[in-house]
């Protein structure tokens, strides 16, 4: 046990060293978001995450724009639990039989104006699930989408870029 202690204090660590991140473009992003929803519907932007059936890889790069490094709330982008409350309905992986009828109402519960963002390989078309016997496919073939951010899975930088790309989009 003594030189297990040991060789851990003095080898260096198995996993890799963490990225540099480029934090200015970070935020200039980040707040060109924020300045962008307020300008579209004069406030931060609200966004309700679906699941409708991911490996849950899109969703870890997701909750990465919360954690103490992004921090995002700090530039007006919200994730909100209700539909009602929401601008956007982010929606992840291909579209399971199960969650078919969830989305769908999901998508009918959100107040006009409302933007969909496919987010992900599956969310475009089925992705690697394409072929399931247990999914309807992507994302527009249950919902109307507005943008794809492609990637599998997106980074979270993607992830604001395509929110971006939407408000400028559409304004
Ligand atoms: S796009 Fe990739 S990470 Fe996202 S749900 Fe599909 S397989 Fe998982």
């Amino acid at each position: 046990m003594q030189k297990l202690l040991l060789e851990s204090l003095i080898k260096a660590p198995f996993t890799e060293p963490a990225p540099q991140a480029d934090t200015v473009a970070l935020a200039e992003l980040a707040t060109r978001v924020d300045r962008a929803a307020r300008a579209r519907l004069g406030r931060s932007l609200s966004i309700r995450q679906v699941d409708a059936g991911s490996c849950n890889g899109c969703e870890l790069e997701i909750h990465a724009l919360g954690n103490a490094f992004y921090d995002l709330e700090r530039f007006g982008l919200r994730f909100v639990a209700s539909p009602r409350h929401a601008d956007v309905l982010l929606v992840t992986g291909p579209v399971t039989r199960n969650m078919r009828e969830a989305l769908q109402r999901t998508y009918d519960a959100t107040p006009g104006p409302k933007w969909v963002v496919a987010a992900g390989a599956c969310a475009r078309d089925g992705g690697l699930f394409a072929d399931s016997y247990a999914c309807v496919g992507g994302v527009g073939a249950v919902i109307p989408v507005d943008i794809h951010i492609p990637g599998c899975p997106p980074t979270p930088t993607a992830l604001l870029g395509g929110l971006l790309a939407l408000l400028t989009k559409s304004a």
